[in-house]
């Protein structure tokens, strides 16, 4: 049974290069053998998340995001069964959120995930995924 999970979390420190390289280079190993997919989302002191697959690998999986000390205040957002899955291109992809941009600004003038509902924060990822360009680790 596919499913998609969405959480957001508040790094612990600074959100620096080395620290989402690390997660993206990891998420790219273990996803891939999990037959993860999904998109992580890096904005001003919080990470929002979604993690798509089989149930029991992404339950394995968010068990193990839950105990990285990376992070606190994870809260998952939602839990939902598909029928497809909506980033099957990546096997976890970066996009960044940036709430000064006025583009995020006017579309969702007062985005917080954690008050938000999980259909606002997926239509939020959507529109950020249209407008940037994911960062992905490629295969060599
Ligand atoms: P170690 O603790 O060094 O490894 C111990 C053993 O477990 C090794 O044999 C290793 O190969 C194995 N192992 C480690 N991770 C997994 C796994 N996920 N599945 C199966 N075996 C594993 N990590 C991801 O893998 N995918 C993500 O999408 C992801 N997203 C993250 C998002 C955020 C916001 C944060 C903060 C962390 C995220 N992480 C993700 C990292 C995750 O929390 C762990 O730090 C990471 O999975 C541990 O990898 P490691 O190789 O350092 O494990």
């Amino acid at each position: 049974m596919l499913v998609r999970l969405l959480y957001v979390s508040q790094p612990v420190g600074p959100i620096t290069t080395t620290v989402t390289t690390s997660i993206l280079m990891k998420s790219h190993t273990h996803n891939k053998k999990a037959n993860i997919t999904g998109i992580l989302c890096q904005g001003a002191g919080l990470w929002l998340q979604a993690l798509e697959g089989e149930r029991s690998q992404v339950n394995r999986l968010y068990s193990r995001i839950m105990g990285d000390r990376q992070h606190q205040n994870i809260e998952m957002l939602s839990m939902n069964e598909i029928k497809h899955r909506q980033f099957e291109q990546w096997s976890m992809a970066l996009v960044h959120l940036d709430k000064d941009d006025p583009m995020v600004k006017m579309a969702h003038p007062e985005f917080d995930p954690y008050s938000a509902s999980a259909e606002d924060a997926m239509a939020l990822l959507d529109a950020l995924i249209k407008s940037s360009s994911p960062i992905t680790i490629m295969d060599a």
